[in-house]
């Protein structure tokens, strides 16, 4: 039997360590999310400063919930085939937000919408829009 290895030895808390890093990175960015939904949801923004993308997937918010100010109807859009850096703000994808009925219907590009909340699943009847809380307009 020789001498442990500083490996052996310290291994298991460095790996601890790097996993507790990464736990806590990953709950920063979910009260950023939390933080950044919260002021959208409660006081109708402002969207900046935001999240990144980045930090929205590691946070487990993988769509955004966009309201199209041309037919008033919520979309979700899926951030992780978003084609920007992972670095780029949230409020940075509100101009690049398309709706597609109102392009058809227009015949150009329509992109005024507005950005609602990073969400963790995509809308559907059992997991409707979030609303406007306290209230709608
Ligand atoms: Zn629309």
């Amino acid at each position: 039997m020789g001498t442990k290895s500083r490996k052996s030895i310290y291994g298991s808390s460095t790996r601890a360590s790097a996993e507790r890093a990464k736990e806590a990175r990953s709950e920063a960015d979910k009260l950023a999310c939390d933080a950044w939904n919260q002021r959208m949801l409660g006081y109708k923004g402002p969207a900046q400063p935001s999240p990144t993308l980045g930090d929205a997937l590691n946070a487990g918010y993988g769509y955004l919930e966009v309201r199209c100010l041309g037919c008033d109807t919520h979309q979700t859009v899926a951030l992780d085939i978003v084609r920007r850096a992972k670095s780029t703000p949230i409020h940075e994808l509100e101009r690049y937000m398309r709706c597609k009925d109102c392009s058809q219907v227009r015949g150009y590009p329509f992109k005024r919408s507005h950005l609602v909340a990073l969400r963790a699943t995509k809308i559907s009847a059992s997991d409707p829009p979030m609303t406007w809380f306290p209230g709608e307009r």
